[in-house]
C-alpha cells in the first residue's frame, strides 16, 4: 500500500520547499497541485480567456493538455506541450491561479490528475483541499502555516531573489486577498481538515521546518 501525505496551508507557508525537501529524505514523489492551477491561469492569461467568466474559462479546458513529470528537483509541467515551469511563478500568474481554482470545472479538470499520481507510489502532495478533497484518506495530513507578515517576507525575498519587482507591501496585501479568497470560495475552500496536525513554522528556520515535517510523517506513517 502506497503511503500519501497530504499537505494544505495558505500562501507562503513554506508547502513547497518543505515538501521537496522532505520527499528527498524520505524517497517520496513531490506533486505539487499549485502548479497545476497556476498552468490554467496561464494558459487562460496567454490566449486572451477572461478568467473572470467561468464559462469562459471552463471553456477553454476542452483546449488545454496537462502533463506533469515528477523528478527529483521537483516536477516539470506541460502545458500544451510547452515546458512552463518556470513561467507560472509570477505574481501576475499567482492571482490568474487563484481566480480559475475557484471555477468547479476547473477543479473537476484537475481532480483525477491529482488522484492517480498517489495510487501507485508514495507521494508528499501539497494545495489547499488535499486533505479535504482530493486524498482524503490520506493517511498523513498536515496543515502548515505561520503568520501573515513572515509568510509575506519569506515570498518577498523568493520574488526579489529571482529579479521580480516587487514592494513588500504589494506582497503582503496579494497574499491576504488570496488566502481570503481560498478559503471563502464554495468550491473545496482551503481549510484545515479534521485530522490534519497544525504545524506552525513562524518561529522556525528551514532546517527546524524540514524537521518538524518529516518527524510528523514519520510518527504517523509508521515503519518508512
Ligand atoms: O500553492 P500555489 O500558491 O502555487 O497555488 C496557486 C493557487 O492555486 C492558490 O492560490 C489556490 O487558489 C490554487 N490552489 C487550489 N487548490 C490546490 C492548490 C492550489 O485552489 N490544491
Amino acid at each position: 500500500m502506497s503511503i500519501a501525505v497530504a499537505l494544505d496551508g495558505p500562501v507562503g507557508a513554506g508547502k513547497s520547499t518543505i515538501a521537496k525537501e522532505c520527499a528527498k529524505r524520505l524517497g517520496f514523489v513531490y506533486i505539487d497541485t499549485g502548479a497545476m492551477y497556476r498552468s490554467i491561469g496561464l494558459y487562460c492569461v496567454n490566449n486572451g480567456v477572461d478568467i473572470n467568466d467561468d464559462n469562459a474559462v471552463a471553456a477553454a479546458l476542452a483546449d488545454i493538455t496537462l502533463k506533469i513529470k515528477p523528478d527529483k528537483e521537483g516536477q516539470h509541467v506541460i502545458l500544451c506541450g510547452n515546458d512552463v515551469t518556470d513561467k507560472i511563478r509570477t505574481p501576475e500568474i499567482s492571482m490568474a491561479a487563484s481566480r480559475v481554482s475557484a471555477v468547479p470545472k476547473v477543479r473537476e479538470f484537475l481532480l483525477e490528475l491529482q488522484r492517480s499520481f498517489a495510487r501507485t507510489q508514495n507521494v508528499i502532495m501539497d494545495g489547499r483541499d488535499i486533505g479535504t478533497v482530493v486524498l482524503p484518506d490520506a493517511k498523513v495530513k498536515i496543515f502548515l502555516t505561520a503568520s501573515d507578515e513572515i509568510r509575506a517576507k519569506r515570498r518577498y525575498d523568493e520574488l526579489v531573489a529571482k529579479g521580480e519587482q516587487v514592494s513588500y507591501e504589494d506582497v503582503l496585501k496579494d497574499l491576504r486577498k488570496r488566502d481570503y479568497d481560498d478559503s471563502h470560495r464554495s468550491a473545496a475552500p482551503l481549510k484545515q481538515a479534521e485530522d490534519a496536525v497544525l504545524a506552525d513554522t513562524s518561529e522556525l528556520d528551514f532546517d527546524g521546518s524540514c524537521a518538524l515535517i518529516e518527524n510528523i510523517i514519520r510518527s504517523k506513517a509508521g515503519a518508512l
